[in-house]
């Protein structure tokens, strides 16, 4: 599930970071070239296999030419978080928050 764009910058109940809510991509042919927030691009270059004879006549596999490079990265659209009730960077924090509410409410008499 997706959820919004937090209304505060930090956490209400721990202080903590919003984490966004990305994907990451492997092996793909071609740097990303869209619209997301792209970040955490790396290139990792391709090389053949070949199978060649060592001196013993038995078979090994040995690095060949370049062939490609495959791009890893990570994308995020800019405003989707892995949780955020608005306030709360968690399902935790949010329901520690309303705890701590409620008990104060109690305290107060407010309800019963
Ligand atoms: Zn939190």
């Amino acid at each position: 599930m997706r959820y919004g764009k937090p209304k505060v910058k930090k956490c209400v109940g721990c202080g903590g970071r919003f984490r966004r809510d990305s994907t990451s991509y492997h092996m793909k042919d071609e740097p990303y070239k869209g619209n997301m927030i792209c970040y955490n691009q790396k290139e990792r270059k391709q090389f053949e296999t070949k199978q060649v004879r060592n001196i013993n006549g038995g078979l090994e596999l040995e690095k060949g030419e370049y062939t490609h490079s495959t791009y890893s990265y990570i994308l995020w659209d800019g405003e989707s978080y892995k949780h955020t009730d608005y306030f709360f960077c968690s399902g935790k924090c949010s329901k520690a928050f309303a705890y701590l509410c409620a008990s104060q409410l109690y305290k107060k008499g407010a309800i019963k």
